[in-house]
């Protein structure tokens, strides 16, 4: 069955094939050596063999596919995205002894926005850096201009700004600038959509909804050395070195969606790994963002070189070449609506920007991308 493409910026779509797997193991899940267990994976202990034994694959289809070092720990959490935001402070503000804990904060979009906000409970929250300008969010502030404080427990930076569609092409070298904290990245929105530099990174956090599997899965990338600095009011179920001595298991994980996000390894295995999905985000990204470049009818101001590969921003202009933020406006409705009958679901933009957002991850194929631009062209053609 041909769906329709799905561009949500998350929940999003999924790859057919998982989906379809997952539909026929859902009343008994048959081993890899084609044992059946009469079950269901919702309905196994996950400390029972079979659970233990699809939570291991996952863990290592992961650590395989990111080439994630034998000194940094996969946990598979909950809470989403906005609980790290609290989790990752609770964890590392007193990774630097003294009773006045700091991070730092670079802030490029409304998710680093929330992040330094909900930090601001545990220590001080401190402002790096900002690309906010009287146009939004569409740069990323050269890290040469960091203002990172001396005594900053971490670095924190949202790689991929799902909303804005800002995303850092390369991560900050924080030895470099001559700054010895670790660095936090919140990958939520472009995780598995191409290769980590973890010689620059001390710990990563993600949503799955966007890229990986359903809700209710955090995935949690941490280095050994930053375990066991939890302050005294971290919640036991998110003291990450507890979850961690525990192989995610302190508490009851998120089976399913453990179960989920591994098979969306094995199909990311599938199509040549991490690199090949890369190149293959790389051209859809570059399809829709020269589309949009050559219209006269749309467009995006975000920088050349932190436009974002996973989520990208576009608004329709009305004849002054005004961009149209109001979904409600009859151009972006009729849009939208057209979209929708041509089989391209879920393009209006987030509330707080207006306008359309097109989400390219992983599950969407180059196809989906060559359907929008010809909608798109043809939409320009006829309004
Ligand atoms: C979606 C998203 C979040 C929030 O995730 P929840 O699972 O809703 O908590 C945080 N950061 C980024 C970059 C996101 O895209």
């Amino acid at each position: 069955m041909q769906r329709p493409y799905n561009f949500s910026a998350g929940p999003a779509a999924m790859p057919a094939e998982v989906l379809e797997q997952a539909a026929a193991e859902m009343l008994n899940w048959i081993s890899p050596a084609g044992v059946a267990s009469g079950m269901g994976v919702m309905e196994m202990s996950h400390r029972g063999k079979a659970f233990i034994s699809i939570y291991e694959q996952a863990e290592a289809d992961l650590r395989e596919l990111l080439a994630v070092p034998s000194h940094f720990k996969i946990l598979f959490m909950q809470g989403g995205g906005l609980a790290e935001n609290a989790i990752v402070p609770m964890n590392l503000m007193g990774l630097r002894a003294g009773q006045n804990p700091a991070a730092s904060f670079v802030v490029t979009g409304s998710w680093s926005e929330k992040s330094v906000k909900e930090a601001g409970k545990y220590g001080r929250a401190m402002l790096a850096a900002s690309g906010k300008t009287d146009a939004g969010y569409t740069h990323i502030p050269a890290a040469s201009t960091w203002q990172i404080a001396p005594d900053a427990s971490y670095v924190h930076i949202c790689s991929n700004e799902t909303i804005h569609g800002v995303e850092f092409h390369t991560l900050p070298d924080l030895q470099a600038l001559g700054c010895d904290a670790p660095l936090v990245i919140d990958f939520s929105s472009h995780v598995a959509s191409r290769p980590v530099d973890w010689s620059k990174v001390g710990l990563a956090f993600g949503g799955a909804q966007k890229n990986l599997g359903p809700a209710g899965l955090t995935l949690v990338v941490v280095r050994e050395d930053l375990l066991g600095h939890a302050l005294p009011i971290c919640p036991s179920a998110f003291d990450y070195k507890l979850v961690a001595a525990n192989h995610s298991m302190y508490n009851t994980p998120p089976t399913y969606g453990i179960y989920m996000a591994g098979l969306v390894f094995q199909w990311l295995k599938r199509q040549g790994g991490i690199a090949a999905i890369e190149a293959r985000n790389i051209a859809k990204a570059q399809l829709l963002y020269d589309a949009i470049d050559r219209s006269s009818l749309y467009s995006n101001t975000v920088q050349a070189d932190c436009r974002s590969r996973m989520n990208i921003p576009f608004f329709l202009q009305d004849e002054h070449g005004q961009a149209l933020l109001d979904a409600e406006h009859p151009l972006n409705a009729a849009f939208l609506a057209g979209a929708q009958a041509a089989g391209l679901l879920q393009l209006k933009g987030h509330k707080s920007v207006g306008g359309m957002r097109a989400s390219l991850y992983n599950a969407i194929p180059l196809d989906g991308v060559q359907a929008l631009v010809a909608y798109m062209q043809e939409f320009e053609r006829t309004h």
